[in-house]
Order: C-alpha cells, then structure tokens, then sequence
C-alpha cells in the first residue's frame, strides 16, 4: 500500500451534509489506507504524487443492493417491458436453476467489473441462489470475486423457505430452504466471513428474499433475533409495487410496514430495497426507526414502479442510500447513472407534486427544493456505508478508509462546465483517472490493471448462450 499525496483536484465532494459537503483541498494525503489529511499540502519524503489535474474527487460509490448473479440475464425480450411480477418469472426465478458454479462466477465478475469502473468500492449483493442440494457455494465465489478486484463485499443472504405462488408454473424452480437450514448457513456465513469492524472487508447480513412471500411470519422473528444476536444487519425486498400492499392486506389486513413492524423488522440495523409504494404512517414509521432505504430508480422506472418518496423519508427519518439493483430489471447498473438517475428523478417527483398558486399550491418554488448533486453523493456514499455498518468508510475526510474516486472530467458532456463537482452524478457519466479502496488501486485510467476486457466480452455471450439453453430445458 502506497503512502500517496493526491494533488492538485479541480473539486472535491465528501459524503458530508450541509456546508461540509465541499472541501477547498485541493489536496489529499494517504498513509496505511487512510486518509490523513486534506487542504493545501506540501509533499512529503517517500510518498508518491498523484496528479489530480482537473480531476473530481468524490468518495467511492457504496452499493447497497444489487443481484449479481443477474449481469447475464440483460435484455431478455421477455422481461424487458413487463412489470414486476410477470418479469420475476419471466426472467430471475426462470433462469436461477440454469446456473452452474461456471456461469454464478463469470455473472457476478462481469457485475463487479462495471461496479469498478464506474467508481463503486463497496458492493453489497442481495443473492438468492440458495436451495437444497445445491452443488456449488455462491456466497463462497461473491467474495472471492470481490476480493480479487479489490472491493469490499456485503453480503446480504438471501433465499426462501417457501415457495411463491408466481414459481409454480416454472419447470425448474428451485425447492426452498428449510428455517434450519437458513439459520445454520448464516451462522457458516457469520463465522466465516463477517467482521464487525466499521472499515470491514467483508460483512454478511440476514437478508430473506421478501418478507411477504420468501418466509412464514413467525420466522420473521427468528432471524430478526438471530440476526441480533450475532451482530448482523437485516435487509430484505419491500414495497415495490402496490401488489405489497394488496398482499400485505390480503394475508395480514395490514401495511407492509406495520407488518414488519409487528416482526421485529424496522429499526436503525434494517434496511429495504425500493419502498416506492408507502402511506404517510408508513413513512413515519420508517422515519422514527431509522429504518434505511437502498433506493433502486433506474430498476424502479424499468420495471415501471414509481419513484420512491426519498425525500419524505429523509426528512422523517429514514437512512437514505443508493442501489443499483440487479442487471435484469436495469440494463446500466452501474453507479454513475443510478445516482444521475436518482438526482433526476427525486427532482422531477417534486416536480410532479408541485400545484399553481391559483390552486393553493405553493407554485414551481417547489419543485426546485432539492435534491442537490451533494445530497445524491452523500446517500451513494456515507448514507450507504452507514446503512451497511461500514461507518469507517463513505467520507472524504480525516480518519476515514481511503476509498476514493478520481473523475476526468474529459467527456464531451463536461466540457463548459462552470462546477466541475458536479459533473460525474449530473452527467451521469465520467472515466476514472483513479479508483482507491483502501489505498489501493483497483482502476487506472478507465482500466482495470490485468483484466482482458475482450475476453470476459465473449466469455459473457458463451454464457447467455448457454443460460437461454438451459433455461428452455
Ligand atoms: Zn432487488
């Protein structure tokens, strides 16, 4: 690991709220995989110089849901303009049997691959491939995939211990888990793989497919408990579309929230994917839990969803991050363009609300309330590293992990700009001069150093090839 003198940015944004979210530096200092200072700095004996000449700095992306195994199942025609549940069985739970430990891999490679390279250092994946006899440990190859390229990996283990109603027409659905079974993987997990430490490597949380469908109430409970017990998070799919509330309705006569609620399920180590469908107690609830958010748009505007009420959220509460959710419900997942998607969208919400003046309404002054470019940066970083218990890390600041992301601004969408901060989330675009995790690099110049592009191209067609296949079998 080198000690480095990062010299010279054009910007630097930090994670930080208010006033803080811009630091002057222009320089950053690095020891031992930290940063040590920030501000007009004079080099040191022995540390090496990286010229950050109209270069932007943000922290490195923090992504809190993702499905890796799905970066082989884009485009699929069958999925492309369906809605949510169709689309299930249409593409992941048709396609999850056809994977062999070959095709899981070479998946979850590409994803982490197009993660780097859009500046994303922590990547938290949602993986449900488990099932009763099968022969190979994708918890086991997420991480080593990880680790190879140099990010840090969550992972959130999923998996059911029921069948949904929307599997029983699949040929090849896989069978579900027993709660045992669940229960005694996740301690593996713990024991294996989880450091509690707030710049870890590795973590693992308890993570059920969906609270409605994947588990039977009462084990809700269980591994809420279980999960407490062992230091772990807890995350799971929640009101994604209105057919949570219909079902939550129909099989509890609640809301999706206040049946988590009545299991154990809100709180400040508790985290859901989408909730774009929430009433206003709901909202509350979630606010006075601190529960989090990882906030999907791209897979939510695909999928034809809704935009989620993060705003709202924040202000009563709630722990806000960014998710790119997996490749088959959103062709670009990728960093760069979900928060340039999120900024846009939470925009045009408020947008979409706002009433004339001569309706009562308090006029277009509303639609331009927020968000900012910083608050976008700040929930794709510090508010997803905290949400993860990573809190070691998400900051440009004194003390934190040195996770960082060095933009060129040399796109032609950049050039003119009068804030180059700004220009990788509003562009929705940028190449990486540089990407640190921990102090080291894990992109150079728009490359990673040793991976053959080429051959994880055609690698990658093999592999749809061979997953259409199997899943016609
Ligand atoms: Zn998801």
């Amino acid at each position: 690991m080198t000690d480095l003198l990062i010299r010279n940015t054009a910007a630097i944004v930090t994670g930080l709220p208010g006033a803080a979210a811009r630091h002057a530096g222009p320089d950053i200092r690095l020891r031992q995989g930290r940063i040590t200072a920030l501000g007009q700095l004079t080099p040191e004996p022995g540390e090496t110089i990286l010229d950050a000449t109209d270069c932007v700095a943000y922290p490195a992306w923090v992504n809190t849901h993702h499905h890796l195994f799905q970066s082989l199942l884009k485009g699929d025609p069958l999925g492309l303009n369906a809605t949510l549940t169709p689309w299930l069985t249409a593409i992941p739970y048709r396609y999850r049997a056809a994977f062999d430990a070959d095709l899981f891999r070479l998946a979850a490679r590409i994803g982490l691959v197009e993660l780097a390279l859009s500046g994303c250092g922590t990547v938290a994946d949602h993986n449900y491939l488990y099932a009763p006899g099968l022969d190979f440990d994708t918890s086991a190859i997420l991480f080593e995939e990880a680790a190879a390229l140099g990010l840090r990996f969550v992972l959130l283990r999923g998996g059911q211990t029921r069948s949904r109603q929307v599997e029983s027409t699949l040929p090849q659905a896989l069978r579900p888990e027993t709660p045992e079974a669940y229960l005694a993987d996740i301690q593996r997990l713990a024991a294996a793989y989880h450091d509690p430490a707030p710049d870890a490597w590795r973590k693992v949380a308890v993570a059920p497919t969906t609270p409605l469908h994947a588990v039977h109430p009462q084990e809700l409970d269980l591994f809420a408990a279980e999960a407490r017990r062992l230091g772990l998070r807890l995350h799971s799919h929640l009101s994604e579309t209105v057919s949570y509330q219909d079902a939550a309705q129909d099989m509890h006569g609640t809301t999706p929230i206040r049946f988590c609620a009545d299991h154990g399920w809100l709180g400040p180590d508790v985290s859901f994917a989408h909730l774009v469908k929430l009433d206003p107690e709901e909202i509350r609830l979630l606010g006075q839990t601190h529960t989090g958010i990882a906030h999907c748009p791209q897979s939510n505007g695909r999928l034809g969803s809704g935009i989620a009420p993060v705003l709202a959220l924040e202000a009563a509460g709630a722990q806000i991050s960014i998710g790119v959710d997996g490749a088959a419900s959103n062709e670009a997942a990728d960093m760069l363009s979900e928060t340039h998607a999120a900024w846009l969208m939470q925009r045009a919400r408020n947008g979409e609300a706002a009433r004339p003046h001569c309706r009562g309404g308090q006029g277009e002054a509303q639609a331009a309330a927020a968000p900012t470019v910083e608050d976008v940066v700040r929930w794709g970083s510090a508010g997803g590293a905290d949400l993860l218990g990573l809190t070691g890390l998400g900051r440009l600041a004194v003390g934190q992990a040195a996770d960082i992301a060095l933009y060129r601004l040399d796109q032609p969408c950049h050039l003119g700009l009068h804030d180059p901060a700004i220009g990788p989330v509003a562009g929705g675009k940028a190449t990486l001069k540089r990407l640190l995790v921990g102090g080291k690099t894990v992109v150079e110049d728009g490359r990673i150093p040793g991976l053959d592009l080429a051959q994880l191209s055609h690698q990658a067609r093999a592999g749809v090839t061979q997953l259409r296949q199997g899943a016609a079998g």
